[in-house]
């Protein structure tokens, strides 16, 4: 498998907020959140003060991108996943994932909102049909798909029915879901059938207040093989499960407790694993948690990563805005 192209970064780490959404609006919440120069995100904290003055707190952090409310899916795509479908295309492998509170936008940013607002699903698939189509290699490429999700732990097929998975390690120490289902897709239109068929699977497990998507983490897997099914690249999209969900580690039922810790330790063992790729550390982490024990192979080698950060503009949010910027920050 190939190297990224000189120049390319290893990985990046990207903040992207989400404008205040209509609801937000008509309450009246103020939009605490400024995004400067591309590089640069200002979180404005308001306190009430002894005396009952107001005084704001600024907080500033640094990233390799910073995308503001009018950037749109196209623009995020472009300056984040698409070098990494390059790098894919190359043989490579990529790992993009989207962290963050829940509603913060994580699946706008991965799945879309609209038929005429894809997200980065869509626009990769789109990238590697147009390079297919205009590469032509004595054996054709096929692209390959699998899409499953990871909560408390255990891995749930969402293109066969939730059926349950295991990941194994082989001799040669790589990591396998045995029986994990894999389809072949030839349209970006077969992607998102694909793709809403599994969404579907993921929402109807449901129960309680807060839906299973911010419960669980959502890998969408991208292959291209040979006719002989060699693997020629491959990339995976992880939406993370809502990070707000880490903290609820003191909730009073049992099972919301156990989803936290949970949650809670697979985010920590992911900014470990990122970080050792980061300093180029021998050894990584990725024991710690199932999803970062499935996604072993992207923190080893030539592989490149793609963090986006998503959060919310609004003051309400303030406190989990920080707590996901702090994780970002990869000098935090
Ligand atoms: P998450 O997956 O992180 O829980 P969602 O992606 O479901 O969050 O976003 C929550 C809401 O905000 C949705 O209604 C979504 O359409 C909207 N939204 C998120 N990001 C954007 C954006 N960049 N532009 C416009 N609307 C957005
Ligand atoms: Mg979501």
């Amino acid at each position: 498998l190939s190297s990224p192209q000189p120049g390319a970064q290893r990985i990046s780490v990207c903040v992207r907020k989400r404008p205040l959404t209509c609801t937000e609006r008509r309450a009246g919440e103020a939009d605490v959140v400024t995004a400067l120069s591309g590089e640069c995100v200002i979180v404005h904290e308001s306190k009430e003060a002894v005396d009952l003055t107001e005084y704001i707190l600024q907080h500033r952090f640094y990233f390799d991108q910073v995308f503001g409310e009018e950037s749109s899916n196209e623009e995020v795509y472009r300056r984040t996943a698409y070098p990494l479908v390059q790098h894919m295309l190359n043989g490579g492998k990529a790992t993009c994932f989207a962290y963050g509170q829940t509603g913060a936008g994580k699946t706008h940013t991965m799945l879309g909102s609209s038929p005429g607002r894809p997200g980065l699903y869509a626009l990769a698939v789109r990238d590697i049909f147009a390079h297919l189509s205009t590469t032509h290699t004595r054996s054709p490429l096929l692209v390959y798909v699998s899409f499953f999700e990871i909560y408390c732990g255990q891995l749930y097929d969402l293109l066969d029915h939730r059926k349950r998975l295991f990941a194994r390690e082989d001799g040669q120490k790589v990591v396998h879901i045995a029986g994990l289902r894999d389809v072949r897709v030839d349209s970006v239109s077969s992607l998102l059938e694909v793709i809403s068929q599994g969404t579907e699977e993921r929402t109807q497990g449901m129960s309680g207040v807060n839906p299973l998507s911010s419960r669980s983490h959502a890998l969408l897997q991208i292959q291209l093989r040979r006719l002989n099914q060699q693997i020629a690249g491959r990339m995976w999209f992880v939406d993370l499960a809502g990070s707000e969900r880490a903290s609820d580690t003191k909730e009073p039922d049992r099972q919301s407790r156990m989803e936290g810790a949970e949650i809670n330790q697979s985010l920590l063992a992911l900014k470990e694993c990122i970080r050792s790729l980061d300093q180029e550390q021998s050894h990584t982490p990725f024991r710690q948690s199932k999803l970062t024990q499935v996604l072993k192979d992207s923190f080893v080698g030539d592989s490149m990563t793609c963090m986006i950060a998503n959060i919310s503009p609004g003051h309400l949010a303030t406190e989990h805005t920080l707590n996901t910027l702090r994780y970002a920050d990869r000098e935090g």
